[in-house]
């Protein structure tokens, strides 16, 4: 006997099955990641056709059969603005980054830890809480850091922005530190040639904003060059953590 649930989801992929059908990946908040198979959702008349997208949010109506193991998706009610990210590059390339990390994560169980990161990160993404920013790809590349600088926190790994991750000395504010290829945090004896350099306002926005609501950290906080060696230092401190390259980095041309 199978069963229906109806579970919170993001989706994180789509691709198609067969002739008229649609497969995707979803992050369910009480059941982690599931595979689950939409029946006839390329048809032209199907409702989920349009909402089956990537980084749509929703409740999903979801059938379980538990002897083949399959998850079949009836009905997705999308809550919030569903192509939003689609809609600005900025943003779309951070939300692959994000879904890039959610889908090797090995999400699983009924922790709605994670869940709750990315649908608030998706949520701030696509509406600033201070009205929409000015500078896009500078307000992007920040979200990306508060995204990135929890999830490692999340799973245990999170650096410390206080310290340098090769010889273990605490770090003065205003040190210029520096990410190594190996995502460690380097002081200026430590640093080698092809490191990125990390400006001191940038590591204190972080120690300063890392803790508290992301909302907060999003009003403040330094400029695009700085915000985006942070977020190459987290990039390699996650593919370390992942043990595999991001591909999205990749695709958008290295490190951006
Ligand atoms: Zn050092």
């Amino acid at each position: 006997m199978g069963r229906e649930f109806r579970s919170d989801v993001i989706v994180l992929k789509t691709g198609a099955v067969g002739e008229n059908h649609r497969g995707a990946t979803l992050l369910a908040r009480d059941r982690g990641l599931i595979r689950v198979l939409a029946y006839g959702a390329r048809g032209t008349k199907s409702a989920l056709r349009g909402a089956l997208q990537p980084f749509v949010r929703g409740t999903a109506g979801l059938y379980h059969d538990p002897v083949k193991d399959l998850w079949r998706l009836n009905t997705l009610d999308v809550t919030g603005d569903a192509g939003a990210p689609a809609a600005d590059l900025d943003a779309f390339y951070e939300a692959s980054l994000w879904a890039e990390v959610v889908l090797h994560s090995h999400a699983g169980g009924d922790d709605p830890a994670l869940f709750d990161l990315l649908d608030g990160s998706l949520e701030r993404l696509t509406r600033p809480p201070g009205g929409p920013a000015r500078n896009r790809a500078r307000y992007a590349a920040a979200c990306t850091v508060q995204f990135l600088w929890r999830w490692l926190a999340g799973e245990g790994v999170g650096p410390d922005p206080g310290v340098c991750g090769v010889c273990g000395r605490p770090l003065d504010p205003g040190e210029v530190t520096a990410s190594r290829p190996d995502g460690l945090l380097a002081c200026p004896d430590c640093a080698a040639d092809g490191d990125v350099p990390i400006p001191a306002a940038a590591r204190r926005w972080l120690m300063m904003t890392g803790e508290g609501p992301p909302e907060e950290a999003l009003k403040v906080g330094p400029d695009e060059g700085a915000l985006k060696a942070l977020r190459v230092w987290l990039c390699r401190q996650t593919e370390a953590v992942l043990e595999r390259p991001l591909k999205t980095l990749k695709a958008a041309g290295g490190a951006r």
